[in-house]
């Protein structure tokens, strides 16, 4: 994979922690030359991560972008743009975080729960999308990470599935606008990998060996996996693919029981 990406300079947004899909994601970018900034939710999580970051992919810039409100994320890209010029690339790796808050039905969510996992996981596309168009002067390469729940119904993914759902039109539709521009988003569909937003999923050890009994490889997966087909997409290796929803889960998403 070496020099897939040199020259390459992207943005990742999302990495909480070690065991961050964001973090694998970053460190195949890095292995193929790509330089990086990275952005995070708060100064806290900045100052814990930044220096795990330091110490495996040096010469990266760090920052803050809370994706709630517009003007934090021009800011963030605006910073960003001001120290390196064009940007090439970016990985949006981020969701509504508080699953333990959720209730066991659907039908119980509420109105803010809702809206907070819209806002998160699916508008912030939207916004960064609209922001960093005009940094991409050579066309660019956006990836968001998605899970199938938002095509089946799987347990007390419900509130989350529909955040999904309305991400991964989201990619479609804005494939459509920036393709024009040379900029091609596309959504990993991953299986699931135990992290931070896993937490408070109820069962969640249950749907794990689900996957590595039915899926067609017969195991689960590692965010490292993830991490190289995000390498693949930001490559030109993925040159002719936009608006895709490519699955990264052992083939799991193909079994019909
Ligand atoms: P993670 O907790 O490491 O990453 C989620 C990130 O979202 C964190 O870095 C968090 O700081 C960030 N975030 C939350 N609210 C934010 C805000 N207001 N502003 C900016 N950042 C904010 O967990 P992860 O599993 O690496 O999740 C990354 C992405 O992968 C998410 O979109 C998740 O839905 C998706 N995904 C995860 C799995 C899985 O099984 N872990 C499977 C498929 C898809």
């Amino acid at each position: 994979m070496k020099g897939l990406l040199d020259g390459k300079k992207i943005v990742v947004m999302g990495v909480a922690n070690r065991q961050s899909i964001a973090w694998a994601i970053a460190k195949s970018l890095h292995l193929a030359g790509a330089q990086l900034a990275f952005t995070y939710e708060n100064k806290q999580i900045q100052q814990f991560v930044s220096s795990l970051v330091n110490t495996e992919i040096p010469n990266s810039y760090h920052t803050v972008c809370d994706v709630t409100t517009d003007e934090k994320i021009r800011d963030s890209f605006a910073h960003i743009h001001d120290h390196w010029g064009r940007i090439d690339g970016v990985i949006h790796s981020i969701s509504y975080t508080k699953t333990e808050d959720l209730p066991y039905s659907y039908l119980q969510t509420s109105r803010d729960q809702f809206t907070m996992s819209q806002d998160i996981g699916t508008y912030s596309l939207v916004a960064v999308a609209r922001e960093v168009k005009q940094y991409m002067y050579e066309g660019g390469t956006i990836v968001t990470l998605t899970h199938m729940g938002s095509e089946k119904v799987l347990p007390h993914y419900h509130v989350m599935g529909a955040a999904k759902a309305a991400l991964e039109s989201s990619v479609r539709y804005l494939a459509n606008e920036l393709g024009p521009a040379n900029i091609r988003i596309n959504a990993i569909s991953a299986g699931p990998i135990r992290t931070s937003v896993t937490e408070g999923v109820r069962d969640f050890d249950y749907l794990l060996s689900v996957v590595e009994e039915r899926a067609p490889l017969r195991r689960g997966i590692d965010a490292e996996e993830v991490g190289d087909a995000a390498l693949f997409l930001c490559s030109y290796l993925g040159r002719g693919i936009t608006g895709e929803i490519l699955h990264v889960d052992g083939g799991y998403n193909i079994i019909g029981m």
